[in-house]
């Protein structure tokens, strides 16, 4: 694998601690609405759809496709190896429930937009950093 870009990390806490802790548990977790069953992310107070308020994580499959890419070739801060490839992945359960991203497991130059791609955690202690790696199998 090849070397992470340099993390910051976030504050956790109870809106936020079921998208980064997850991982612990090997989930991708959203918010999802009880009374429509929209996925939302980012976190919200109301569902988007049905204003409703009755909200509670539920994870995903992990799977998803590159909808958008970048690759970075410049050290904004010291000790980062780069290039690596920003991926905007949108999530295989609902069109729209897309996340910012880093593409790992492949070089850099591999990203393509539609590249089918899954989860994998990077654990940094308190939280863990959803990551995408291509999906491999047929
Ligand atoms: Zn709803």
């Amino acid at each position: 694998m090849a070397p992470s870009p340099l993390r910051i990390l976030p504050r956790i806490h109870p809106g936020n601690a079921h998208f980064w802790q997850g991982g612990a548990a090997g989930e991708l977790r959203f918010l999802r609405c009880a009374a429509c069953r929209t996925w939302l992310h980012p976190p919200a107070p109301r569902c988007p759809q049905c204003l409703g308020r009755e909200l509670a994580p539920e994870a995903v499959s992990g799977r998803g496709r590159v909808v958008s890419f970048t690759i970075n070739h410049k050290a904004w801060v010291p000790g980062e190896d780069q290039p690596y490839a920003i991926v905007l992945v949108e999530l295989a359960e609902q069109p729209g429930l897309r996340l910012m991203s880093n593409l790992v497991g492949c070089p850099p130059e591999a990203a393509r937009i539609g590249l089918e791609v899954r989860v994998r955690f990077e654990d940094c202690g308190e939280a863990f950093v959803p990551l995408f790696e291509p999906v491999d199998d047929p």
